[in-house]
């Protein structure tokens, strides 16, 4: 059955970029709307364990759509491209969304305005 995830990414939890939201809550308020199948954080998809993750995940053919909400979504395509490929999963499934620098309210806005697009 076809599955959506939301995975929140957060430079390590250390940038700044991120400290103006409260991830956890982020996760809690999309989860509240029942809009995903799953949600989780991971702290830097972009690391050697972040593309095991992301290839581990991935290799499931239920996972229709995997949302990520962390930095630049071309950048997040870029670093992300070869756990994909080597999981055998379209990368037109993934969608990204930026959400540096926005507060816990805005950041559960543009995730939801990307899932609901
Ligand atoms: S993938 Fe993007 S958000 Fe995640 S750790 Fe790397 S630069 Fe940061």
């Amino acid at each position: 059955m076809a599955k959506k995830g939301l995975l929140l990414c957060v430079c390590q939890g250390t940038c700044p970029s991120f400290h103006q939201m409260d991830v956890f809550e982020v996760l809690n308020a999309i989860r509240r709307e029942n809009i995903v199948d799953f949600v989780s954080l991971h702290p830097q998809l972009c690391a050697t364990d972040g593309d095991e993750y992301l290839k581990t995940l991935t290799e499931n053919k239920d996972i229709d759509e995997l949302y990520v909400a962390g930095c630049d979504p071309t950048m997040q395509a870029k670093m992300y491209r070869d756990a994909f490929e080597n999981a055998g999963f379209d990368a037109k499934k993934h969608k990204g969304v930026d959400i540096r620098n926005m507060t816990t309210e805005q950041a559960v806005s543009a995730i939801k305005e990307l899932i609901n697009k």
